[in-house]
């Protein structure tokens, strides 16, 4: 067995704005998994929200765990483990991610198939920042013309308040009227109720489909006053990071969006999507700043997933891996065994 680690920066051809600041480049690591003359392929995302910040915290923090041992231990068990060591689910997603893609080739099926999910379907949101309207002109149609892309995830809770919301999104509706796309809107937790309640109708007359995250992390409680008499599904984001903190809002949103970076990988995954359908939620899986790699991993769960958000890999430039293709707006896992995407050997050689 061989583990390398293999840091790459992620080059984005647009920053990403949200409601807490700006997303630049990022340096991800990625990790390599060989064993048995077949090699898995796994990314983590460092984040600051999430534990390890630097590239040099999730190399150090992954090889505090290897060298615990790894051997003769399943990919649940050592999940779990990792869990109770503390190891930042944004570096650990790196191993859980190669551990999938391992054991899928070794049991010659694509990873989808092997965790019993349909193929993808669902086509994927393209997210634009916070803007000002003049930027989103420019933007849309350089997303939207002669591409496949069926639905806009519009990033609002502008930290200049609801009035900057209303102007960036009127250019929205401008700009997408000759297009054939789906809206939706996530605030990252950027208003008060009394914004939220006033934004969701507004949108909601604006035929958004549904709002994410309207109010911050840590604000669970206070969701239940948007809950009643809601004009949106309200599906919370940040909110839930692993599968046992749904029960305790379960009562107040309508889904939940998953990100391997957040819960720690495949493994978690599979138990949120478990945990949301057991208590009548939809699901959602999104992304931060990932490649292919982390995308194609993410793309495997989505035959069972209600809504998709996988798209940070198109805003690169270049992608260092490859295999997370847009076919018809969905992202696309290859049918090949594993995941199917792998870190190009420029990026590692
Ligand atoms: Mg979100």
């Amino acid at each position: 067995m061989k583990i390398s680690f293999h840091k790459v920066e992620l080059k984005k051809r647009f920053p990403l704005a949200i409601s807490r600041g700006v997303r630049y480049n990022s340096e991800n690591i990625f990790v390599r998994y060989e064993k048995d003359d077949l090699v898995g392929w796994g990314e983590a995302a460092p984040g600051n929200t999430e534990g390890a910040s630097t590239p040099e915290a999730v190399i150090k923090s992954l090889k505090y765990f290897i060298e615990s041992g790894i051997e003769k231990e399943s990919i649940q068990g050592l999940y779990d483990r990792a869990q109770e060591m503390e190891i930042p689910p944004c570096a650990y997603v790196g191993f859980d991610t190669a551990l999938w893609d391992w054991t899928a080739k070794k049991a010659g099926l694509p990873l989808y198939q092997m965790l019993g999910f349909p193929k993808a379907h669902t086509p994927t949101s393209v997210t634009i920042g916070i803007n000002p309207p003049e930027v989103v002109k420019d933007r849309i149609p350089l997303i939207l013309e002669g591409t496949s892309v069926k639905s806009l995830k519009i990033k609002l809770g502008s930290p200049k308040g609801i009035d900057s919301d209303k102007e960036m999104f009127q250019q929205v509706i401008e700009s997408t009227k000759k297009y054939n796309v789906k809206i939706r809107v996530d605030a990252n937790g950027g208003w008060d109720v009394p914004q939220a309640k006033q934004m969701m109708q507004w949108l909601a007359d604006h035929k958004v489909d549904y709002i994410e995250q309207p109010l911050k992390e840590g604000e669970e409680e206070r969701l239940k006053e948007l809950y009643k008499n809601r004009p949106l599904p309200i599906y919370v984001d940040e909110s839930c990071r692993f599968s046992n903190s749904i029960p305790s809002f379960a009562k107040y949103v309508d889904g939940v969006n998953m990100k391997l970076m957040k819960c720690g990988g495949i493994t978690e995954a599979i138990r949120i999507i478990a945990t949301a359908r057991a208590h009548g939620l939809k699901t959602m899986i999104g992304c931060m700043s990932e490649s292919s790699i982390a995308i194609a991993a993410a793309a495997a769960l989505t035959g069972g997933i209600d809504h998709i958000d996988l798209d940070s890999h198109y805003n690169l430039a270049p992608d260092p891996a490859i295999g997370a293709p847009m076919v018809e707006g969905v992202t696309m896992p290859i049918e090949k065994p594993g995941h199917g995407a792998e870190l190009k050997s420029e990026f590692y050689a």
